[in-house]
């Protein structure tokens, strides 16, 4: 028997590519699957065009036989096969894919459902075998050959028994070295899950034998094993399934048969998509936050197929950030792969399944929030804080695709409200949409600038959570409505006439409230006569961008920049209090400066703010009951 040698870039390149292009050992039983799954699909294929031919699907199969005495896995196939030219042109000339070109021999019978292009799978074998043994027979075939090789120095090829038309091919499996566990590749369990998580879907049954335990017979207590075949895929793929087939149930299987959480999917998203890309697609909203979701340790992404075969765990590409909640696979038949078939050549693809997965999303939410708004609200109380990082990042560019998809609490409603429930019952003179923000609802239930704006009978939204006034700065309005915080400058609730008043009052008080700014020198940048207090004496508002919250949200980041709002003293004019200011001032020098001290501090306690020096407020305090 005469030895050939492989070609001598196919030489190079076979000890180039073992080891090197693939990330992980356990892809070799994909690869062999793929292409004994292949080998099947060319006789159903064939048997559409040859009347003398019948596909009789009882008969086609894949079987995985792991041997551990003889240190051997087998996987047979009842595709096919190759004649001896073809062993020694396929499996002898690395990067030649009778796949490939069986594809393109084939176009117009739709050949799509073959994976193989590449030509260099079937050496991924190598990386766990130090021999690889392939008798196979032909369809049509002058009988059956074995193909025989140990890696780099060539391979062998010689007649051989095979009863039946198929390819059956054997891997003795390396030893186990100091680094590398080869054992797992010949142990039935792993076997089971690497068949599991790579070839779930292959449409053609792949057997293994399985150990199960029994009661010997006539015993009640004795167990015995015994081995039984099984189908370990589950073959017909739930995405490419009719959605009018599937069940609620059916999805939750699925979501928790994949692990993609440990709860239910809150809903289901079942995509089937035949436009400018073709792919299928299950999406799943998850019912509870994953425990590390909010932590930079959560991984967004989509499980991505081509063709019914993972290709990856987590294609993050597939995923905008603010809906990284989402879980799910993705299949396409349109995807270009590169050689290992682990990442993607060109992301063209891509790039425009997963636009087409974000609108989705989108619409699904919306329709959800339409027609289930307890759901929704279940779901936003999830994930909404994710939604509303998504109107801030990347400078508000997504702010038009989310702003329709945010809740805040309203204060008329007692409840969740979307931006669009609020402008729609805006009365016609109403200015501004208001919010208001705070530690809890409570809170801001309480805080004295709500008081004018509340009087006037308009809605305020109540923003609790500290990314909520960035979002809301960023999207600055809202249907040409302003977004305006009832704690910082002009309420635009006045007339030209009172805006006027409240001039004269300020300049009337001008002496007092100057001296008093004085006293507080470096803490407010004004003090001032309140136009949005009520029945409260005193409270803080600021001018410009930054709001009291953003203060604080921004000085307790770990980059902290220390950044000040300006903050105005408003002093409510109609209280009683602005009485014993105005007869300190012209009496008591000393009991104004107490007076302002105490009221400077009492604003801080509302907003939230820690009083500067809490031991000098109590004495303060303990002064005023002396
Ligand atoms: P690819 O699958 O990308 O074409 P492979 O290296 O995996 O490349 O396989 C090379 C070729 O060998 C395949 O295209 C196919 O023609 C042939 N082949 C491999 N395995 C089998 C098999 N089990 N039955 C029939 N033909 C096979
Ligand atoms: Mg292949």
């Amino acid at each position: 028997m005469e030895k050939k040698q492989f070609q001598a870039e196919s030489k190079r390149l076979l000890e180039m590519m073992i080891n090197s292009i693939y990330t992980q050992k356990e892809i070799f039983l994909r690869e062999l699957i793929s292409n004994a799954s292949d080998a099947i699909d060319k006789i159903y294929y064939k048997a559409l065009s040859d009347d003398s031919l019948v596909f009789d699907k009882d008969r086609y199969y894949i079987k995985v036989i792991p041997d551990k005495a003889n240190r051997t896995l087998t996987i047979l196939d009842t595709g096919i096969g190759m004649t001896r030219e073809e062993l020694e042109s396929l499996l002898g000339v690395i990067a030649k894919s009778g796949s490939l070109a069986f594809k393109q021999e084939n176009e117009a019978k739709d050949g799509h459902n073959i994976i193989g292009q590449f030509g260099v799978g079937f050496y991924s074998a190598f990386m766990v075998a130090d021999v690889v043994t392939v008798i196979s027979k032909a369809l049509h075939g002058d009988g059956a050959y074995k193909w025989e090789s140990s890696g780099a120095d060539g391979y062998t090829i010689e007649a051989a028994k095979r009863d039946s038309v198929g390819t059956t091919i054997t891997l003795k499996i390396k030893e186990n070295s100091e680094e590398e566990n080869y054992d797992e590749f010949l142990d039935e369990y792993r076997l089971r899950a690497i068949i599991k998580k790579y070839s779930d879907f292959i449409r053609y049954p792949i057997k293994m034998d399985v150990t199960k335990s029994r009661l010997k017979e006539g015993s009640d207590s004795e167990y015995e094993q015994y081995q039984e075949e099984q189908i370990i895929n589950s073959m017909v793929p739930i995405w490419r399934k009719n959605k009018s087939e599937l069940t609620d149930e059916d999805y939750e299987n699925f979501y928790r048969e994949k692990h993609y959480g440990f709860d239910k999917p809150l809903k289901s998203i079942h995509i089937s998509a035949d436009g400018a890309v073709v792919y299928q697609a299950v999406l799943f909203i998850p019912e509870n936050i994953p425990f590390d979701y909010y932590t930079k340790e959560y991984e967004k992404g989509l499980e991505l197929y081509a063709n019914g075969v993972l290709i990856m765990n987590k294609c993050g590409d597939l995923l905008p950030d603010h809906f990284s909640f989402v879980k799910g696979m993705v299949d396409s038949e349109s995807l270009s792969l590169n050689i290992s078939r682990e990442m993607l050549q060109h992301d063209r693809q891509l790039k425009l399944i997963a636009k087409n997965i974000a609108s989705k999303i989108k619409s699904q939410l919306q329709t959800m929030l339409k027609n289930e708004r307890d759901k929704y609200e279940q779901f936003f109380n999830a994930f909404g804080r994710q939604l509303k990082f998504g109107v801030y990042n990347d400078f508000g560019s997504h702010k038009d695709v989310l702003q329709d998809l945010l809740l805040f609490y309203s204060s008329r409603e007692k409840k969740l409200v979307t931006l669009d429930e609020y402008v729609s019952r805006m009365p016609e003179e109403q200015k501004y949409i208001y919010y208001a923000t705070g530690a809890s609802i409570e809170r801001i239930e309480k805080l004295p600038q709500t008081e004018a704006v509340a009087e006037k009978g308009y809605e305020i939204l109540y923003l609790t959570e500290d990314i909520d006034e960035f979002a809301i700065k960023m999207m600055r309005t809202y249907k040409d409505k302003e977004f305006h915080s009832v704690s910082s400058g002009d309420l635009g609730l006045e007339s030209e006439e009172e805006k006027k008043d409240t001039e004269a009052q300020n300049n009337e008080n001008k002496e007092l409230f100057d001296y008093m700014h004085s006293l507080l020198e470096g803490k407010v940048t004004k003090v001032q006569a309140s136009k949005r207090l009520r029945s409260h004496p005193v409270c803080l508002s600021t001018e410009g961008e930054v709001t009291i919250e953003m203060e604080k949200v921004l000085n307790a980041l770990p980059t902290n920049q220390n950044v000040k709002a300006n903050k105005v003293l408003e002093i409510n004019l109609q209280h009683k209090v602005f009485q014993s200011l105005k007869d300190a001032f012209e009496h008591d020098k000393a009991k104004l400066k107490l007076y302002t001290a105490l009221l400077y501090n009492q604003a801080l306690l509302i907003e939230g703010l820690p009083v500067e020096d809490p031991v000098q407020f109590t004495n303060d305090i303990c002064e005023i009951m002396v």
